[in-house]
């Protein structure tokens, strides 16, 4: 990625330098305009959902911080006396404030042709919707082969987006969908810089059970947050 096509580093990277960022605009075909506050992505152990706390708590041995932006579940873990993280990221401004916010080894490095072996993988914040589509989950899952040591796990978080399709009366009607219901295509904007668009994942934890059994591995949940999402625990 280069950094006029960076518009979440670009935000990441001013929060850091100056205390504080512009909008970061989140544009969806789908939905109305949205933002992603950017003082979130520098979340403390003590300002994290519960389920990334609990993330946290189970993540042992080396450990893989996917999709890791402004590094805050890295450092947590750093704080923690975590001998071995690496956070990964396709943002060259995300990987250059992770180092200067003292990430130890953090790669510009794109999770679908990595290779190393870790005991955990995190991918928090809806981590798995780097997978995008439904129909990437077997790609997906063969890289989660490739990664996991011998008795690894990746802990993962999402949310079942089923109640976007809710109507005034509650009625929840999935019917007239293209495709799975969990996939969105965003673009985002910050200040004068426009990434370009592309497909982001929401997986309900039935789908994401069944498509991991389907695929030689299990699924379990271990923490459900207070708005459909949860964290679940995929191993071998
Ligand atoms: N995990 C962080 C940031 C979430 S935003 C947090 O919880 O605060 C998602 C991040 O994933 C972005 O920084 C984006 O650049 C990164 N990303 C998207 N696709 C990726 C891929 N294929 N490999 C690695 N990182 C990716």
């Amino acid at each position: 990625m280069t950094t006029d096509k960076d518009p979440m580093g670009q935000a990441i990277a001013d929060f850091h330098k100056n205390g504080k960022a512009s909008r970061l605009r989140v544009l969806s075909p789908m939905l109305e305009e949205d933002e992603i506050p950017v003082k979130t992505l520098f979340r403390t152990l003590g300002g994290m959902p519960v389920i990334e706390q609990t993330a946290l708590r189970q993540a042992t041995g080396r450990i893989l911080d996917v999709g890791a932006g402004a590094g805050c579940h890295s450092l947590a873990l750093q704080a923690m006396g975590q001998p071995s993280v690496t956070a990964i990221d396709i943002s060259p401004l995300a990987v250059q404030t992770m180092r200067d916010r003292g990430v130890a080894d953090v790669r510009e490095q794109d999770f679908f042709t990595l290779d190393g072996q870790y005991d955990t993988i995190l991918m928090l914040m809806n981590g798995i919707g780097i997978v995008g589509t439904v129909n990437r989950l077997p790609a997906f899952f063969m890289q989660l082969d490739s990664l996991l040591a011998p008795g690894g796990q990746l802990l993962c978080d999402s949310s079942d987006i089923c109640y976007i399709y809710e109507d005034e009366d509650g009625f929840i009607d999935l019917t007239g969908i293209e495709g799975y219901y969990g996939e969105m295509t965003y673009q985002m904007q910050y200040k004068g810089v426009k990434g370009d668009s592309f497909p982001w994942l929401f997986i309900d934890p039935e789908t994401l059970g069944q498509q991991a059994a389907a695929h030689g591995f299990k699924m379990e949940i271990i923490a459900r947050g207070d708005h459909y999402d949860y964290l679940a625990r995929i191993t071998r």
